[in-house]
């Protein structure tokens, strides 16, 4: 059996979770649709999220979480020019494994399903400050429900008195969310 991905491009994109650091996450385009291994690695992986009817997959992979979608994966690295062909070459190679090994796979269709961006939007502040350097909450609702930026980043949550509403966002989470320890 063939590999499942064979062409792709990268490039280093800014890492939310790395502000100011000068490193960067990594974004892989694929030329394929690699949906169809999300059952797979949804029955294989740990942390994973699966949407299957949106085709969205969140795992890790090796050390590094990975959101697929059929087209591209972004994966959470600490990455400069140096590591980047490395970090993906193990993910790709991960990919390709299960891939080759899905025969002896039990597909897993179970879904965790991430929330509705309006459900995160609707607990935030909703004053569209830009402190978390986005322009609206609305935007910042988007890309914490996609695991491109902390709760954290937005620092009128960080408030004391909003522990309430930052758990809150957090149960909306099935697999948790990442935090920062807040
Ligand atoms: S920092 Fe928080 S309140 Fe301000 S725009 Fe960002 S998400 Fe909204």
């Amino acid at each position: 059996m063939g590999n499942l991905i064979t062409e792709y491009r990268c490039e280093l994109v800014a890492n939310p979770h790395s502000h100011g650091s000068g490193r960067y996450g990594i974004r892989v385009m694929l030329t394929n649709d690699i949906s169809t291994v999300f059952p797979y690695l949804n029955a294989v992986l740990d942390g994973t999220w699966y949407d299957h009817e949106n085709s969205i997959f969140i795992g890790m992979v090796r050390r590094y979480r990975c959101a697929f979608r059929p087209h591209e994966i972004q994966v959470a690295a600490n990455a400069d020019p140096t590591t980047m062909p490395l970090i993906v070459s193990e993910v790709v190679s991960q990919v390709n494994q299960v891939w080759e090994e899905r025969d002896g796979i039990e597909p897993s269709f179970t879904e965790r399903k991430l929330p509705p961006v309006y459900h995160i939007f609707r607990l935030l502040p909703r004053t569209n400050c830009k402190q978390c350097g986005y322009t609206t909450c609305l935007a910042f609702a988007a890309d914490l429900r996609d695991d491109k930026v902390l709760l954290q980043q937005c620092p009128p949550l960080s408030r004391p008195e909003n522990k309430g509403i930052r758990r809150q966002i957090v149960a909306l989470f099935p697999s948790g969310l990442e935090t920062g320890g807040n």
